[in-house]
């Protein structure tokens, strides 16, 4: 077999399936958020305005934040300089670690190059290293978390999508002395959906299971602190470890856990992922820490946020435009055709310039495609009136069905 010809078949194949990911080259201008220059094929820019971005809040160009990093930057350089255990250590990674322990009110928190890594070390080497452990894992959980889970190869169930009686199911058949993991996500991602977390860790406890929750699209949005869905509902305390993400919502990036001293310590001492790279900037770490805690005292981004969430919603509900009603902050707007779905957003962009990624098969099942908007307190009215107007006129042209009021 030739190797090459083995990739250039592959990658026909997922040009042909229209699966083919082809990313929008952007610079996002400081200070000038939701708005980016957009370079085109041929080294021409446009102005765009983006409804994509998971930096849910413009925390990554809050002066609070980006004047910390210009700060640190000038007190210690670019680099860590080393992993975690050599040389790499920097104060301010302890005190950030400092800042997401309280942030959770857990005793001890690690944090890691990015969330999927977090979840892939965090997940392999607790999995991997307790023996006989079973974990029980939401059907639609992360790919980082699945990755993780399949790199452990201990016992698994899959339990169907945030439903506690089938996950009870599963345990009850299950060997009662075998140690128990649930490892499931508080905001689903594409669909928007939260789970019932209270109604999993009451199944969890009956069968004395640890508890992992994926905050990742929580953290800094929910809760008087932003310490997450968890933290709203006052079940923090229920979670034995809450793991979370840097770069969306606190709009920086790392990734993290938090929870009990001893296991926080053990997947410092036994995971790969975590010992043998190199440590975040310190610029990083302190820049996010202090989004943290700004996001711990201040309201007024979260609910600037609800608010625009919430026009976003009824402008799409006057034009008829579909949208998954969820309880969350992602408003995905279900075209239910892989083409279409590519064209609207293809057009969005050259004719209105509006940005959103189409979101495809396998990201999110056959017939759901979608395009995912994530409204920010930064979006005006204007941007929301011009982007319902784009998506009804593209509408009434792709001949798409309306939802009924
Ligand atoms: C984005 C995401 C991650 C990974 O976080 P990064 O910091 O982007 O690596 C983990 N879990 C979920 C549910 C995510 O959506």
């Amino acid at each position: 077999m030739d190797i090459f010809e083995h990739m250039e078949a592959a990658l026909s194949g997922l040009k042909s399936a229209g699966n083919y990911r082809v990313f929008a080259e952007l610079e996002r201008r400081n200070s000038a958020f939701p708005r980016a220059t957009f370079y085109e094929d041929g080294g021409a820019t446009r102005d765009v305005t983006v409804w994509c971005s998971n930096d849910y809040l413009g925390m990554g160009q809050n002066p609070v934040v980006t004047g910390r990093m210009v700060e640190v930057i000038g007190q210690c350089g670019a680099g860590a300089g080393g992993t975690r255990n050599i040389s790499g250590t920097n104060h301010h990674h302890v005190l950030l670690e400092r800042e997401l322990a309280d942030l959770h009110a857990k005793e001890a928190a690690l944090i890691f190059t990015s969330g999927y890594v977090s979840n892939w070390a965090a997940l392999g080497t607790l999995l991997a290293r307790i023996p006989g452990i079973i974990v029980y894992s939401d059907a639609l959980n992360h790919a980082s978390m699945i990755e993780g889970i399949r790199h452990a190869r201990c016992e698994k169930r899959l339990f169907r999508h945030n439903d506690p009686a089938h996950l009870r199911a599963l345990m009850a058949a299950d060997d009662p002395a075998a140690p128990k993991m649930v490892a499931f996500e508080s905001v689903y991602s594409m669909d928007g959906d939260i789970a019932p977390i209270r109604e999993i860790c009451d199944v969890a406890d009956a069968f004395g299971a640890i508890t992992y929750l994926d905050e990742v699209h929580a953290v800094g949005m929910y809760g008087p602190r932003g310490g997450g869905v968890a933290e709203r509902e006052g079940l923090m305390d229920r979670i034995t470890v809450i793991e979370g993400t840097l770069g969306k919502a606190f709009g920086v990036m790392g990734g993290y856990i938090t929870g009990p001293a001893v296991l926080v310590d053990f997947v410092r001492s036994f995971a790969s992922g975590f010992i043998f790279t190199t440590a975040l900037p310190p610029a990083l770490a302190a820049a996010a820490a202090a989004s943290i805690r700004h996001l711990k005292e201040s309201q007024s981004e979260r609910q600037a946020h609800q608010a625009a969430v919430a026009k976003v919603r009824s402008a799409l509900d006057a034009r008829g435009i579909p949208h998954k009603h969820n309880p969350s902050h992602i408003v995905p707007v279900i075209v239910g055709n892989a083409s279409k779905c590519k064209w609207i957003s293809d057009v969005l962009l050259n004719d209105f310039g509006i940005y959103v990624q189409p979101i495809n098969y396998p990201t999110v099942p056959v017939g759901t495609e979608r395009l995912r908007i994530t409204p920010t307190p930064l979006h005006s009215d204007a941007d929301i009136r011009h982007l319902v107007e784009a998506l009804s006129a593209l509408w009434s042209q792709c001949a798409l069905a309306r939802a009924v009021a």
